[in-house]
């Protein structure tokens, strides 16, 4: 066994409690008002379409991220795919996404029928590279009519979506400044970043809208669920049309203006949302002091670095990374063996979208920092538990 495994597991050791049996990468919780918001949910028969947890979800996602308009959805890719329809991507469209991101972000563009590009990403932030990214548009892109194009395939190039990686936020400073230069509207894919700002703003609130995501792995969780967040009231009100089968108002005629979609989230779900969001600050600061104890264990184990929060940003710190030096990125896979033998829910990063089949043809910029963190990346657990102080861990 090498030294850097031997001595990675002893930091994980050093953190995380013993004799607990498998400690998983990312664990929900639940307390007294979960279950007492759901059971109210439940008693009130109000489980689907309609009922008071939803608007009130949406009231206190608006509150906490500092948003006007929060538009609950049925789960973060819907979140994405409808914002992107809304910001105006469309069929034969192109849009800018990075490699390394969930398939989740490549999908969504793929529902309007546009196809995405690919861009690197920055080791320093895990996200979007604006300067990697303003050199490729420079050779690719041209500006025609106040529109953006490619120029080598005649697309639109027609939104960018940055993607705030494990929860640190991305150069958004220096992507807001690409993105005004190319004519390119910001949709955040914020799902992981629910919690986290940048430079004392919320994460999701610096484009046009952002996407966010409670799936059961996310840090606050709804069971399945998602929500697009937006300062433009006019959108807002698009968002929930489209959202909810773009019918028209009226007491008893169903009449409807457009191809919506069923995308709402069940007041049930909105329910176990409403009881999570109380607990989100609390998460937040216990996933902080996680990354502060794992910052100053992974500090001693040489051939590798702790991926910290970029400067300026708060992180939720969602998921823990740990970065291996290229020379020993052939220690990867036993590496996860290794740990996950020792009980410890390791992972790899996502298999980089331009190296799936179903995207393999997508135009792409280079893409050799992306290449290189998913030969390095690797995501130790994370769940808040573990950051809370040692007697009151459950
Ligand atoms: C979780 C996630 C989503 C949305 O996922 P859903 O499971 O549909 O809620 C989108 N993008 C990223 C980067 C994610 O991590």
């Amino acid at each position: 066994m090498s030294a850097l495994i031997d001595n990675f597991i002893a930091a994980l050791q050093s953190v995380l409690p013993r004799g607990r049996g498998p400690i998983g990468l990312h664990e929900p919780e639940f307390g007294a008002n979960d279950r007492a918001y759901v059971l109210d949910a439940i008693d009130s028969t109000f489980v689907s379409s309609v009922g008071k947890y939803v608007d009130r979800f949406e009231r206190d996602l608006a509150d906490f991220t500092g948003a006007k308009r929060a538009i609950a959805v049925a789960n973060g890719t819907a979140a994405l795919h409808i914002a992107l329809e809304v910001a105006g991507v469309g069929r034969g469209d192109e849009v800018l996404v990075p490699s390394l991101t969930f398939i989740a972000t490549a999908n969504a563009v793929s529902y309007c029928g546009a196809k995405p590009h690919f861009v690197d990403s920055d080791e320093c932030t895990l996200g979007l590279d604006p300067a990697k990214l303003d050199a490729g548009l420079r050779d690719v892109a041209e500006i025609k009519g106040g529109r953006c194009f490619n120029k080598k395939t005649g697309a639109r190039l027609a939104a960018i979506v940055p993607m705030h990686t494990f929860g640190h936020p991305m150069d958004l400073d220096g992507l807001i400044d690409v993105a005004g230069r190319w004519r390119l509207p910001i949709v955040e894919d914020a799902a992981e970043s629910l919690g986290a700002t940048y430079k004392g703003k919320h994460t999701g609130r610096f484009g046009v809208m952002g996407a966010l995501s409670f799936n059961g792995n996310k840090i606050v969780t709804t069971g399945g669920g998602g929500a697009v967040i937006t300062d433009d009231e006019k959108l807002g009100d698009r968002l929930k049309h489209l959202t909810t089968t773009a019918k028209v108002k009226h007491p008893w005629f169903f009449t409807h203006d457009a191809i919506g979609y069923n995308y709402r989230m069940p007041n049930l779900n909105a329910a176990l949302g409403c009881a999570q969001l109380e607990r989100l600050s609390t998460f937040v600061a216990e996933k902080r002091q996680l990354a502060a104890a794992y910052r100053a264990a992974f500090a001693e184990v040489d051939g590798v670095t702790f991926a910290d929060e970029p400067a300026g940003t708060k992180s939720n710190f969602w998921l823990n990374a740990v970065l291996l030096d290229e020379k020993h990125s052939s220690l990867l896979v036993p590496l996860l063996e290794q740990t996950n033998a020792a009980g410890f829910g390791t992972r790899p990063v996502w298999t980089l979208m331009h190296k799936l089949a179903i995207y393999a043809d997508c135009p792409r910029l280079d893409l050799c920092t992306a290449e290189s963190l998913e030969r390095r990346l690797i995501n130790i657990p994370s769940s808040p538990c573990w950051g809370r102080d040692k007697e009151a861990q459950s």
